[in-house]
Protein backbone atom coordinates (compact mmCIF):
# COMPACT_ATOMS: atom_id res chain seq x y z
CA UNK A 1 0.00 0.00 0.00
CA UNK A 2 1.02 3.58 -0.67
CA UNK A 3 0.18 6.41 1.95
CA UNK A 4 1.26 10.17 1.22
CA UNK A 5 3.89 11.16 3.80
CA UNK A 6 3.45 14.18 5.36
CA UNK A 7 6.24 13.82 7.83
CA UNK A 8 8.76 14.12 5.02
CA UNK A 9 10.92 17.31 5.54
CA UNK A 10 9.44 20.45 7.80
CA UNK A 11 10.35 22.91 5.43
CA UNK A 12 6.99 22.73 4.27
CA UNK A 13 5.37 25.22 1.97
CA UNK A 14 3.22 28.25 2.62
CA UNK A 15 -0.34 28.36 1.96
CA UNK A 16 0.58 30.96 -0.36
CA UNK A 17 2.81 28.78 -2.03
CA UNK A 18 -0.13 26.38 -2.48
CA UNK A 19 -2.64 28.89 -3.99
CA UNK A 20 0.21 30.05 -6.01
CA UNK A 21 0.88 26.29 -7.02
CA UNK A 22 -2.61 26.21 -8.56
CA UNK A 23 -2.25 29.33 -10.57
CA UNK A 24 -4.25 31.49 -7.99
CA UNK A 25 -3.72 34.56 -5.98
CA UNK A 26 -3.97 35.06 -2.12
CA UNK A 27 -6.96 37.27 -1.78
CA UNK A 28 -7.62 39.25 1.08
CA UNK A 29 -10.88 37.12 1.10
CA UNK A 30 -9.29 34.09 1.23
CA UNK A 31 -6.64 35.08 3.81
CA UNK A 32 -9.37 36.18 5.90
CA UNK A 33 -10.90 33.20 6.07
CA UNK A 34 -7.78 30.95 6.21
CA UNK A 35 -6.74 33.21 9.16
CA UNK A 36 -9.72 32.84 10.82
CA UNK A 37 -9.59 29.00 10.38
CA UNK A 38 -6.15 29.47 12.00
CA UNK A 39 -7.29 31.62 14.90
CA UNK A 40 -9.40 29.87 16.19
CA UNK A 41 -8.60 25.98 15.72
CA UNK A 42 -12.51 24.21 16.63
CA UNK A 43 -13.34 23.14 13.42
CA UNK A 44 -16.15 25.82 12.32
CA UNK A 45 -18.97 25.35 9.97
CA UNK A 46 -19.06 27.50 6.70
CA UNK A 47 -21.61 29.72 8.70
CA UNK A 48 -18.96 30.17 11.57
CA UNK A 49 -16.32 31.12 9.34
CA UNK A 50 -18.67 33.69 7.60
CA UNK A 51 -19.37 35.09 11.44
CA UNK A 52 -15.74 35.48 12.12
CA UNK A 53 -14.62 36.81 9.16
CA UNK A 54 -17.60 39.46 9.18
CA UNK A 55 -16.14 41.34 12.18
CA UNK A 56 -13.44 42.30 9.59
CA UNK A 57 -14.86 42.40 6.52
CA UNK A 58 -18.23 43.43 6.99
CA UNK A 59 -18.96 43.20 3.27
CA UNK A 60 -18.11 39.63 2.51
CA UNK A 61 -21.07 37.04 1.65
CA UNK A 62 -21.67 33.85 3.16
CA UNK A 63 -21.42 32.93 -0.91
CA UNK A 64 -18.00 34.14 -0.96
CA UNK A 65 -16.64 32.12 2.53
CA UNK A 66 -18.30 29.29 0.97
CA UNK A 67 -16.26 30.23 -2.47
CA UNK A 68 -12.74 30.37 -0.35
CA UNK A 69 -13.45 27.42 1.45
CA UNK A 70 -13.52 25.39 -1.32
CA UNK A 71 -10.28 26.69 -3.01
CA UNK A 72 -8.39 26.44 0.16
CA UNK A 73 -9.42 23.11 0.50
CA UNK A 74 -9.23 21.96 -3.41
CA UNK A 75 -5.73 23.75 -3.16
CA UNK A 76 -4.78 21.11 0.36
CA UNK A 77 -4.58 24.26 2.88
CA UNK A 78 -7.32 23.08 5.00
CA UNK A 79 -9.44 20.10 5.30
CA UNK A 80 -13.21 20.03 5.31
CA UNK A 81 -14.26 17.40 7.88
CA UNK A 82 -17.31 15.38 7.49
CA UNK A 83 -19.23 13.71 10.13
CA UNK A 84 -22.69 12.05 9.68
CA UNK A 85 -25.03 14.84 8.15
CA UNK A 86 -23.97 17.57 9.90
CA UNK A 87 -22.57 20.35 7.73
CA UNK A 88 -18.76 20.34 6.88
CA UNK A 89 -16.30 21.88 9.37
CA UNK A 90 -12.97 23.07 8.67
CA UNK A 91 -9.41 21.97 9.97
CA UNK A 92 -5.79 24.12 9.20
CA UNK A 93 -4.56 21.33 10.88
CA UNK A 94 -2.83 19.39 8.13
CA UNK A 95 -0.82 16.81 10.23
CA UNK A 96 -2.24 13.50 10.43
CA UNK A 97 -4.50 13.54 12.94
CA UNK A 98 -8.15 11.63 13.74
CA UNK A 99 -11.17 13.72 15.08
CA UNK A 100 -12.74 13.01 18.32
CA UNK A 101 -16.77 14.15 17.95
CA UNK A 102 -18.08 15.16 21.10
CA UNK A 103 -21.43 13.71 21.84
CA UNK A 104 -21.95 15.86 24.87
CA UNK A 105 -21.42 19.49 23.78
CA UNK A 106 -20.69 19.03 19.64
CA UNK A 107 -17.18 20.07 19.71
CA UNK A 108 -14.33 18.41 17.13
CA UNK A 109 -11.29 17.58 18.78
CA UNK A 110 -7.99 16.82 17.19
CA UNK A 111 -6.44 13.98 17.83
CA UNK A 112 -2.69 13.49 16.89
CA UNK A 113 -0.97 10.23 15.96
CA UNK A 114 1.79 9.32 18.42
CA UNK A 115 4.94 10.54 16.59
CA UNK A 116 7.12 8.16 14.45
CA UNK A 117 3.98 6.24 13.88
CA UNK A 118 2.06 6.33 10.36
CA UNK A 119 -1.48 5.37 9.65
CA UNK A 120 0.49 1.94 8.21
CA UNK A 121 1.97 1.13 11.29
CA UNK A 122 -1.77 0.71 12.69
CA UNK A 123 -3.82 -0.61 10.31
CA UNK A 124 -3.72 -3.70 8.79
CA UNK A 125 -4.27 -3.01 5.12
CA UNK A 126 -3.73 -5.32 2.48
CA UNK A 127 -0.42 -5.11 0.50
CA UNK A 128 -2.64 -4.57 -3.05
CA UNK A 129 -4.65 -1.83 -1.58
CA UNK A 130 -3.76 2.06 -2.87
CA UNK A 131 -5.21 4.80 -0.26
CA UNK A 132 -5.51 8.20 -1.41
CA UNK A 133 -6.44 9.43 2.15
CA UNK A 134 -7.56 8.46 5.54
CA UNK A 135 -10.02 9.55 7.88
CA UNK A 136 -10.12 7.95 11.91
CA UNK A 137 -12.84 9.13 13.61
CA UNK A 138 -13.79 8.78 17.20
CA UNK A 139 -17.39 9.38 18.92
CA UNK A 140 -17.36 10.11 22.70
CA UNK A 141 -16.71 12.69 25.27
CA UNK A 142 -14.30 15.26 25.32
CA UNK A 143 -12.33 16.01 28.53
CA UNK A 144 -14.35 18.81 29.95
CA UNK A 145 -17.69 16.61 29.12
CA UNK A 146 -15.95 13.53 30.04
CA UNK A 147 -15.29 14.75 33.35
CA UNK A 148 -18.50 16.12 34.21
CA UNK A 149 -20.25 12.93 33.12
CA UNK A 150 -17.70 10.83 35.16
CA UNK A 151 -19.64 11.04 38.39
CA UNK A 152 -22.57 9.48 36.16
CA UNK A 153 -21.27 6.71 34.09
CA UNK A 154 -18.28 4.68 33.97
CA UNK A 155 -15.50 5.40 31.80
CA UNK A 156 -14.68 4.21 28.11
CA UNK A 157 -18.19 3.09 27.86
CA UNK A 158 -18.95 5.41 24.84
CA UNK A 159 -15.68 5.44 22.84
CA UNK A 160 -16.83 3.66 19.92
CA UNK A 161 -13.89 4.25 17.34
CA UNK A 162 -15.10 4.55 13.62
CA UNK A 163 -13.14 4.68 10.17
CA UNK A 164 -13.83 5.68 6.69
CA UNK A 165 -11.46 5.22 4.22
CA UNK A 166 -11.67 6.69 0.90
ZN1 LIG B 1 -17.72 17.96 25.04
ZN1 LIG C 1 -8.76 18.67 12.78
Amino acid sequence: MKLRDNHSGDASPTPDDHIHGRGLRMTDQRRAVYDALMGQRDHPTAVEVFMRVKTKMPNISLATVYNCLETLTDCGIIKAVNHDREPSRYCPNLAEHAHLFCQGCGSVMDIPLRSNRRPQDIWDLPEDVSVVQHEVSFRGLCPKCATADAADTPPDTQKAPRTRSK
